[in-house]
């Protein structure tokens, strides 16, 4: 089950990227809406909820079912 282990090597060279930050007008990681005050770095209670489902279920323990659909990795 280790075939994608990742190793731990830093990459300095992806950080150098923050130039294209925003200071306003940030969007939500999880949809792209704009974000909203109360639920930032979200848009909403709903994709707050759907990034903490990602870490409680969707990278660490995966309980024997896969999930489909748009789970596309998008690692820019
Ligand atoms: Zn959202």
């Amino acid at each position: 089950m280790n075939a994608l282990t990742r190793r731990a090597q830093p990459e300095p060279s992806r950080k150098a990227t923050k130039g294209t930050e925003r200071k306003t007008g940030a969007k939500c990681p999880i949809c792209d809406k704009p974000v909203v005050r109360e639920y930032r770095p979200f848009c909403s209670k709903r994709c707050a909820d759907i990034d903490l489902g990602h870490w409680l279920g969707g990278r660490y323990v995966v309980p024997g079912e896969r999930i489909t659909g748009n789970e596309a990795e998008t690692d820019e």
